[in-house]
């Protein structure tokens, strides 16, 4: 359906993308992941023309689309796009911006545009907001409703440029899960997105941007399990694991229960288990605190997609030993929470350094 080569974008001096090459089928969902600054946005903004390439070809259905004689808004009307700001015409209320385009550029009476648009509004489910204006409505609501916009104008492919990134985390699943029903219902999309556990799931394809170039591109679990290339192996440890080193009894605990909050967020896990994290680092810090000084603790949270657990590693240096089950404590009840929270405890010790692995399911 669309085929890239070649395709370079340079903003003055500054090469974005410098050499992109894919082809995308009919039916397919890409995901676009990647370090920020790679050139995803501009990647997808290139593919329906919101920027003009520096050079190389895009074609659709072998029609090349850089060529002087293309029909440009036909083609951007093939090419649905939804943005991170949805982008909604304030002033009209939702089945205003549901029909101003099929009416004005399709060519549809009002009624069967207003048809249609109750229609889109019952799949995303905001049958009761068509009279609603958009100042009226949630940022998730918001999306639902630029999602429904784009489909009005009937694609044939849809590009989302990171379309959670502007939500509250409450209201990210409802915008991923009208996309999921797209992909499941076979619309053709590309998705730039740092919701990696949603990629992985929806995606037939994930291509992983780094500097301007897809660096590799595989199916999910090649790209999350066995990435093939030292870049997207750092980028997946990188965006799996949360890493911190405690080297003083003033740590900032609350600056990293809100790291752990936003790492949960990304990852779609429940907040119940960012909670429990957060008490096992507490309780765990709190121990290390009593039986070492200075501290010096690297701890590591690591989300695994395959069971959706959560392991918390504390690496430790000195004779501190197992933390767990030394005489030094002036009581056992942040050891005996421990236990009864985190599951698989096992503790090892490598070289100088002790190390403790626990879970949370
Ligand atoms: P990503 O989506 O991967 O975060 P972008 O495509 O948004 O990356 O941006 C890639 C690079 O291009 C960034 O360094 C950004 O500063 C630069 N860039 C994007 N748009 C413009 C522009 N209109 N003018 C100059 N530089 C730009």
């Amino acid at each position: 359906m669309i085929k890239i080569e070649h395709l370079v974008k340079q903003y003055g001096a500054t090469m974005v993308l410098s050499d992109i090459n894919a082809t995308i089928a009919k039916g397919e969902v890409i995901s676009i992941i990647g370090p920020s600054g790679t050139g995803k946005s501009t990647l997808l903004r290139c593919l329906n023309l919101l920027e003009q390439p520096s050079g190389g070809h895009i074609a659709i259905d072998g029609q090349d689309i850089l060529a002087r004689s293309a029909n440009v808004p036909l083609l951007r009307r093939r090419m649905g796009m939804v943005f991170q700001s949805f982008n909604l015409f304030a002033h009209l209320t939702v089945l205003g911006n549901l029909t101003i385009g099929p009416t004005r550029l399709l060519g549809k009476s009002k009624k069967e545009a207003e048809t249609k648009a109750q229609a889109l509004l019952k799949m995303v489910g905001l049958t009761d907001k068509a009279e609603s204006f958009p100042d009226e409505l949630s940022g998730g609501q918001k999306q639902r409703v630029a999602i429904a916009r784009c489909l009005s104008m009937e694609p044939e492919i849809i590009l989302f440029d990171e379309p959670t990134s502007a939500l509250d985390p409450t209201m990210v699943s409802e915008v991923l899960a009208v996309i999921r029903q797209l992909a499941r219902d076979g619309m053709t999309m590309a998705i730039v997105t740092h919701e990696m556990s949603f990629a992985r799931q929806v995606s037939t394809r994930v291509f992983y941007m780094d500097q301007g170039i897809i660096y590799e591109e595989g199916p999910p679990e090649q790209i999350f399990d066995a990435p093939q290339k030292e870049r997207t192996r750092d980028f997946i440890n990188r965006v799996r694991n949360l890493q911190v080193k405690v080297t003083s009894g003033d740590f900032d605990l609350y600056e990293w229960f809100g790291r752990i909050e936003h790492f949960c967020e990304k990852h779609l896990i429940p907040q119940k288990t960012a909670f429990t994290m957060e008490l096992l680092c507490e309780e765990l810090l709190e121990i290390y605190r009593t039986l070492m000084d200075p501290m010096d603790v690297d701890l590591t949270m690591a989300y695994s997609e395959m069971d959706q657990s959560l392991e918390l590693r504390a690496d430790s240096a000195g004779p501190v030993g197992n933390p767990l089950e030394t005489a030094n404590l002036p009581d056992r009840l942040g050891v005996n929470l421990i236990l009864n929270k985190a599951k698989d405890i096992q503790y090892s010790q490598v070289g100088t350094r002790n190390l403790l692995t626990m879970r949370v399911v």
